[in-house]
């Protein structure tokens, strides 16, 4: 069992922005309208997150850092998941390699429950309003090993950075702050809720993450074909930068870094910009479940798609289409 959960950590956890990832998906998939997060050194001190959303009911505290218990899926196919979670290993993986304590209330009562390097304690009462906070202290201690792989604290930080502003691209209506808890307290990235229309949420929750005029600077993209739709906002070529870090793509709600996807923006955009120049985006690819396996790897963020070439074909006429309609 304490084997297992290192071996399942050694793939779920890579470093403190993957653990990062794992806490908040778990706020988002508990419904959480707001998310806090605190870090420290890099993440390898601390890790804080805290939510407002539904919480663990009391007896089930201890099941949550159960290996393979999750309460997210029962027996459908792994086809058809919708929320982020569905494996049951992020939290005893992180127990596993780290000092884990789990707060929880449903509303009703909280309790706590702790592990350190795989050693769990039993459950007691707590304090807490409803909604959960998972703190993660000294990752990798149990692993010296794997210390060794951490970059510098700065260069942590900076993931952990990218994955939070990433993750918040994804729920525009979620209020999400990061900030590290050090001697100097730094606020790293701040989100409200954005209020009206999805697609105007969108929009100014893309602003808020991509920065740099991207609303100004980008043109709607609305395309369906075959069941797949693609919606979102394309950024101009003359507005285009020498990195990809701008470009959001989401498959069903999930960030995706994915092959197939980035070379159809390459080959959308390859009549306007070189080879090294990226445009800025945020866009949202949603199709039944049955047609995309997000199932590929724990911790990768590539999917598998059922019809490849309708999809690289779809994002590429969709883009080419939009800057049309724009003049270009
Ligand atoms: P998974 O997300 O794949 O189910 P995890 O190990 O990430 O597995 O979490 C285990 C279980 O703990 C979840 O299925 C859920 O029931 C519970 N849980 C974890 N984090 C939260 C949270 N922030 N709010 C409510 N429940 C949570
Ligand atoms: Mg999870």
């Amino acid at each position: 069992e304490a084997v297992a959960n290192r071996i399942a950590a050694g793939e779920v956890v890579e470093r403190p922005a993957s653990v990062v990832k794992e806490l908040v998906e778990n706020a988002l998939d508990a419904g959480a309208t707001r998310i806090e997060i605190e870090i420290a050194g890099g993440g390898r001190e601390l890790i804080r997150v805290r939510d407002d959303g539904s919480g663990i009911p009391g007896g089930q505290i201890a099941l949550a850092l159960a290996r393979h218990a999750t309460s997210k899926i029962d027996g459908e196919s792994l086809f058809s998941i919708t929320s982020f979670g569905f494996r049951g290993e992020a939290l005893p993986s992180i127990g596993s390699v780290a000092r884990l304590r789990l707060t929880s209330s449903d509303g009703t009562e909280a309790r706590e429950i702790r592990a350190a390097a795989g050693r769990l304690e039993a459950p007691r009462p707590a304090a807490h309003p409803r909604g959960t906070t998972v703190e993660v202290r000294d990752l990798f201690y149990a692993t010296p090993a794997r210390l060794k792989f951490l970059k510098s604290d700065r260069a942590e930080t900076q993931a952990i950075s990218e994955i939070v502003r990433r993750l918040a691209l994804a729920v525009p209506r979620v209020g999400i702050r990061l900030s590290e808890v050090s001697a100097e307290p730094r606020l790293l990235f701040r989100a409200e809720p954005e209020p009206g229309p999805e697609d105007a949420a969108r929009l100014a929750r893309a602003e808020r993450v991509i920065g740099r005029g991207f609303a100004e600077n980008a043109v709607p993209v609305a395309a369906e074909r075959e069941g797949l739709r693609l919606t979102g906002h394309a950024g101009l070529p003359t507005a285009a930068r020498g990195s990809a870090v701008a470009q959001h793509v989401f498959v069903n709600g999930r960030p995706v870094r994915d092959r197939l996807l980035s070379g159809a923006l390459r080959a959308a955009y390859a009549d306007f910009l070189p080879r090294e120049r990226h445009a800025a985006l945020a866009l949202h690819l949603d199709c039944p479940p049955e047609m995309v396996d997000v199932n590929v790897h724990p911790a990768k963020a590539e999917v598998r798609f059922r019809a490849p070439g309708v999809v690289r074909g779809l994002v590429i006429s969709a883009i080419i289409h939009a800057l049309a309609a724009a003049g270009h």
